[in-house]
Formats: C-alpha cells, structure tokens, sequence
C-alpha cells in the first residue's frame, strides 16, 4: 500500500478473506486515527507478523491505477530522490473523483402529461411549456426546468403531484466530447506531409520511440502534429499534449476545435475542483480522448495512451521547481518508455539536451526548414545602444523609434518585448542612496505604479510605496532604476499618442479570459501595439503584427547560468517568431550593449546549428550537462548560524571519488529567500556515474537538525 504522504515508502496491510484486491486498485486503510486512500502497490513483506497488521477498509469503485503509471511514480521517486509517496499524490490530486459522482434526480414526461398535453386541457402557460420541453423524452433537474420553462420550481413540482411528470435518475456527468478524427485538414507542402507521414507511422506501429519535430516558428508544426494526434484517435487510444503555459494557449485551444470539432480535456490549474473532478475521471474511464495540459497532466491515470506531444519542448516551465523537483518533458519521455508508446518532442528551438540525444541517435528527428505559404523569416537586425542612445530616462533608441513610427503609419502592428514587470526594478533614494529591499529576500522591490505597490517577485511581499524614505525621511526622494512594461508603456504614450497600446504581463492580466480578450483585441486590430513580457512571446499567431522590438535584448545574459544563452536565444528567436506571419514581411530590432555576443550573432545570421554547437563544445569542455551530470542540493535554515551548521556537515562528509565533483557550500544568490538562509551545494559528476545513488549515501550520512530543509535538485535549471 502506498499512501499519497512523504513516508519512507509502502506499508503493509492485511487483505481480509472474503476480499480480493490486485496491484492498481484504491483502497482506503486506517493510519492512526486516520482513514487514508492509497493505492496497492503490490505483495508486500512476507516478514511482518500477520497479526500485528490492520486490515484495508474499502476498496474504491474506480478503475486501478494503470501499471505504467504507477511504475512512473516509482521511477520518478527514486530519480529525484523523492518519497514515493509525495510523487503519488501528484497522481491523486482529486481524491473524491474516485468515488464515483452522485447521479441527480431529473424530471421526464408520464403517459399521464402526454395525454393532457395533446389534449391541451387544464393547463397554465406555464405548465404546458415545461411539459413542452419535456414532449421528446429529455429529462432535466427541476432548477434545469424552471430555467427552460421561465417559471419556479414550484411548477415542476405540480407536475409531479398531478403525476404528469416522473422522476428518474441521470448521471452527474457526462463523458466529453469525441474529437472526429475524420475531418480533413489543411492540404500539407510536401515537407509537412513527409513528416506527417514519418509521425501517423510512429503511432499505427506503437512502441516507444521520441522524434524531434524541429521547424522554424510557423512552419506548420502543429498541423503535422495534429495529423498523428487524428492517427492515435483513430486507433481509439488516448493523446496527452503538454503545453508549457495552458492558460495562455486560447488560441492553440480554437484551432484544436476547428480541426476536430470539439475542444480538448483541459487539465491546469484554473480549472475549478468540479471541472477538475470531472477531468480526472474522465481520463481514467477512458473518456477523455484527448488532454491538454500543464506538467501535471502527465500524473493522469490514461487506460490507454497512444501518443505523448510535448510542445515547445525547450521551455523551462517544464520544471517543476517546488515540492517533487522534476522535468515534465523528461518524465513524459520515461512515461512513453514504460508504455511503449511514441513521444513527439516539438520547437523551433530545441533544448541543448534534445539536440545531443539526437546527434547520438537516441531520439529521431524531422525538419521543417520554412514557413509556411508565402510567409518568410523576420529581418533581425540589432540596435548597438553604445551608439544609439535613447533620450535621458527613456528606453527606445532613435532607431526603434523611427521603425515604430513606420510600422504604425501603414497600419500594422507592433510588439516591444521586455521581459521585466512593473514599473521599474529599481527603487532608490536620491538624498542617502538607500535602495528599497524586500524583508524577506535578498532581492530588490519592484516597483509597480499601476497597482502603488513595491513588490518582490520572489516571494510576493508587496508594501504602498512610502512618501518619505526609510533610511533618511526625505520625502519625494525616490528614483525610478531601470525600465519595466508600465514605464515602457508611459514612454510610449507620451511619443505615439494615437497608438491603441495594451500591457500583456503576467500580473496585468488577471486569468485566462482576460489574456484571451486582449488576443483578440489584437487578431481584430483594436490594437496597434502591444507591450508584453514573456507571456507574450510564445504560440501567438497575428497576421497584422510586422514589427517585433526587444528593449533590452540582454536581461536573460547576466547572472551567468549555465543555460543563459541557450535560453536568451530560445527566447529572442521565439519573440522574433511573431513578426510578420502571414504575407507582410517581418522586422525585428534587438536593443543591445553586446552586439558581437554570440546570441546576438547567432539571432542575426539565422545561424542556430553554429551557435548551438559552440554551446555544445563549451559545455562538452567543463563536463556540463547534457554531458555530464548535475544537482543542486540546497540547504535552508531559519538563520544563518543553522543553515552554516548544517552546510559544513554536509561538506565534511561529501563524498571523494573520480568522476564527482563537489562546488560549495555557497550562500544562494537569493541567500535569502522567504525568511530561510540558503546554502548550495553543487554537485557536478561523469555520465557514467549513478549520481542519485552518491546523492543518497550522502544524505543519509548527515543528521539534519528539524528546522534545517534540504532540497535536491537534480538537473537544475534555477541557480539562484
Ligand atoms: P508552428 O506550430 O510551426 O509555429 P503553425 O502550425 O502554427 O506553425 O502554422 C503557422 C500558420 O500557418 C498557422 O496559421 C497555420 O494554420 C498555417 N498553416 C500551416 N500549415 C498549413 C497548411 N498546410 N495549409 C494551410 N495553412 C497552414
Ligand atoms: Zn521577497
């Protein structure tokens, strides 16, 4: 029995005679006092004393957990070096879904009302529009009727005393929706048919197998995809589609439905607890034919998955950061592994990580090299801001400017990225020099005006902006540092006062709906230019849109991370992507203090391969990922003291052998975090080296006091 609780592992419990249970059912047993549902994980012991064990209470009406899955939450446990059980509830989010829904009472016309129907006697108004709707043998909730009929229950219920109506139960929910796979698509260019072809193949013969689908951004890469996904549908099996940000993906949700007649089965996390319910079950009845969602998606319970799509396979939002530590994309690639089912990886810029599994020939891959129709790559060109100096507290060069102005007088539109919220990241004092710092992170406020809050965007912290300063009490003393999108967008109302101009940032746009509103406001031209962070530069398609600026083409470089820039060229190019879609043709103006910098270089020249592969000989040459191996292992004390005691216990016991290397303890860049002192330990080790198993041995070798957390981060991506 494994229990969905950070415990060391399964426990054993006693199956009474009369009841049959097998590996995969939900059951629920006693824990203490408690009664908890788990899942049987398999035989158990045979060295506990049968007597000393509890029973299982009940045995769940759901399906059992697929054997793939529950073999995936081993695998993923004993790679993160987490508790399987934490690793299981990520499996059962919904633990009242496996019960099943409560059918509801519904009302359906008797012999006795169709009688004094058509007869026509003795009725009101509204008692015969009720039974009206009832005439072809529907039956509805009372509430459901009132509303139809325009009346009070009271009228429903009057029906029923004459005998007129009948009650009889109906399911709580019904199964959703089936895609029709039959529907035709676009006519493919013979590049998208030859990897179409290569894909339905893929999934008519099964077995495991992953292909990169790389094309340039809009070449047509869901369409193709969409192609294998009508494949597995005809098949009868299931689809997952993990997109990196669901709720920002209205647009991929609308063209889903235009090819298959119905929506997907969305799982993320606005979904409400009714929708996830019905979600959940509806995946593991096999109802569910196709799902979109987030990474957690991948813990559903499909009976019968035919095919796995990762799209935009290099995004970091992949990786889940807190609780189990894991890589969505990774995981799905050991999920269609254990069902012997093909995985599709796409992007436009694939991740180091993909590309070397390629170049080794462990995954497969299939090329779009244009785009699609008459559309053409964007121009980049770059903006040496040395020379082209905007104006004193001002963001845009002379030569944004000028193209601005250009691409709004014939009527097109426009996109200034920046990938920073709010107002500015900056907040001094002119009089002290004092620099407003969050109480709970090594991080500066920033500042939003809009809102006239200081926040950290670490954390959450928020505070009013003071009127005198906290050092030196001098009022109005405050200085804005730096550019955000708000500070962007006064700029841009002061120089193009006609411009329709939308903020799209995270914190601006408060849900899915809102972002879709302001999609259209842009597909339907309200707009004329648009000013976004991050959550603007993926999947959007807009006809209109010819000119892409990036203020600050640089933000992603500095910090020094292992991946800045792979993932500042992931970005750029994905941003640059916007630009000139359809037939108008494309612009894009990178702002940058490093034009020779070989992001830059590689942005301008189109030359990807080249720049990926100095990223690889740079990476091959210190042993980093994806040739070698790498965790973070982070320690958070209340105080300083307790995180440094516990930090020089690990030291003193990391472990010496060939082929690992130990970097640390180090205070984390954000040394502070939420209130807990942080320490890192990086450890850096040969491939061939079972790194979880050094990791464990480490671990269990150092007591760690209650109110010390270690974390382990293995492949990390975030090292602050
Ligand atoms: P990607 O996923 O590579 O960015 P998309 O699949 O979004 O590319 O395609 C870009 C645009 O081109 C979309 O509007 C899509 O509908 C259109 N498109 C792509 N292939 C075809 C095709 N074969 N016929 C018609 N339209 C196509
Ligand atoms: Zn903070």
């Amino acid at each position: 029995m494994l229990l969905p609780l950070p415990l060391d592992g399964a426990y054993d419990y006693l199956v009474p005679d009369d009841t049959n249970v097998k590996p995969g059912d939900f059951v629920t047993v006693p824990l203490g006092p408690r009664l908890l549902t788990g899942v049987v994980w398999g035989e158990g012991s045979a060295d506990v004393d049968e007597g000393r064990l509890k029973p299982i209470a009940e045995i769940l009406p759901a399906r059992p957990m697929p054997s793939d899955l529950r073999q995936l939450v081993d695998w993923v446990a004993s790679y993160t070096l987490s508790p399987p059980g934490s690793v299981l509830r990520m499996a059962m989010r919904v633990p009242d879904a496996l019960l099943p829904a409560r059918p509801v009472t519904g009302w359906r016309i008797t012999e006795a009302g169709q009688l004094t129907l058509e007869k026509a006697e003795g009725l009101t108004g509204a008692r015969r529009r009720v039974l009206e709707i009832l005439v072809d043998g529907a039956a509805y909730p009372a509430a459901e009727l009132a509303r139809l009929g325009a009346c009070g229950t009271g009228v429903v219920k009057g029906l029923a005393e004459k005998g007129m109506i009948g009650s009889v139960e109906i399911p709580a929910r019904l199964p959703p929706p089936i895609p029709d796979w039959r529907v035709q698509g676009p006519i493919l260019s013979p590049n998208q048919e030859t990897a179409a072809e290569a894909l339905v193949d893929k999934v008519r013969q099964g077995g495991f197998g992953v292909t990169l689908l790389d094309g340039v951004t809009g070449s047509g890469k869901t369409e193709v995809y969409f192609a294998a996904i009508a494949a597995a549908l005809e098949q009868g099996r299931q689809v997952l589609v993990l997109l990196p940000e669901i709720a920002l993906s209205g647009q991929w949700l609308q063209r889903f439905s235009r090819r298959f007649g119905v929506g997907p089965v969305e799982w993320h996390s606005d979904l409400s607890h009714t929708e996830r319910r019905a979600a959940w079950r509806a995946v593991a009845e096999g109802q569910a034919q196709v799902v979109v969602g987030a990474r957690s998606a991948l813990f559903l319970p499909f009976p019968d998955l035919g095919l796995i799509v990762v799209d935009e396979e290099h995004d970091q939002s992949f990786k889940q950061e807190e609780g189990v530590i894991y890589h969505a994309r990774d995981m799905a690639v050991v999920r269609a592994s254990l069902l012997k089912r093909p995985i599709v990886l796409v992007s436009a810029t694939p991740s180091l990580e993909t590309l070397q599994n390629v170049e080794q020939g462990r995954y497969e891959c299939l090329h779009l090299p244009a785009r699609h129709g008459e559309a053409q790559l964007p121009t980049i060109r770059l903006v040496d801001m040395r020379r082209e100096k905007p104006e004193r507290q001002k963001f845009i060069s002379p030569p944004l400017v000028a193209a601005l102005t250009e691409t709004l007088a014939a009527g097109e539109q426009a996109m200034l990225f920046l990938n920073r919220r709010g107002y500015a990241p900056l907040t001094l004092c002119r009089t002290c020099g004092h620099r407003m710092q969050c109480p709970n992170c090594t991080a500066w406020l920033v500042e939003h005006r809009f809102l006239g809050t200081l926040q950290c965007h670490h954390c959450g912290h928020a505070e009013r902006i003071p009127k005198a300063c906290p050092s030196c009490e001098d009022e109005g003393s405050f200085a804005a540092c730096g550019p955000g999108v708000e500070r962007l967008a006064e700029e841009v109302a002061l120089r193009f006062p006609e411009a329709r101009v939308a903020v799209m940032a995270s914190d601006t746009m408060i849900g899915p709906r809102a972002i879709g509103e302001l999609v259209r406001g842009v597909e339907d031209h309200a707009i004329d230019l648009l000013i976004g962070t991050q959550v603007m530069a993926k999947g959007h398609h807009f006809p209109m849109l010819t000119l892409v600026g990036v203020v600050d083409a640089d933000l992603g470089l500095a910090g020094g991370d292992l991946r800045a820039a792979e993932r500042t060229y992931q970005l750029l190019h994905q941003v640059a992507g916007r630009a000139g879609r359809e037939e108008r043709p494309g612009i894009v103006l990178l702002q940058t203090f490093m034009p020779e910098h070989p992001v830059m270089q590689a942005l301008v020249q189109g030359g990807r391969d080249r720049f990926l592969a100095a990223e690889a000989e740079g990476r091959q040459h210190h042993g980093m990922p994806p040739f070698g191996r790498l965790a973070a292992i982070i320690i958070s004390g209340p105080d300083d003291d307790s995180a440094d005691f516990t930090a020089r216990a690990f030291a003193r016991s990391s472990p010496q052998m060939p082929g690992i290397d130990v970097l640390g303890p180090a205070p984390a860049p954000l040394a502070i975090l939420r209130g807990r002192h942080r320490r890192r330990f990086l450890v850096k080790a040969k491939k061939t080296i079972n790194l979880q198993a050094v990791l464990r041995d480490w671990l269990k070798r150092v007591k760690t006091p209650n109110s010390v957390r270690v974390q382990v981060d293995i492949d990390p991506y975030s090292f602050l």
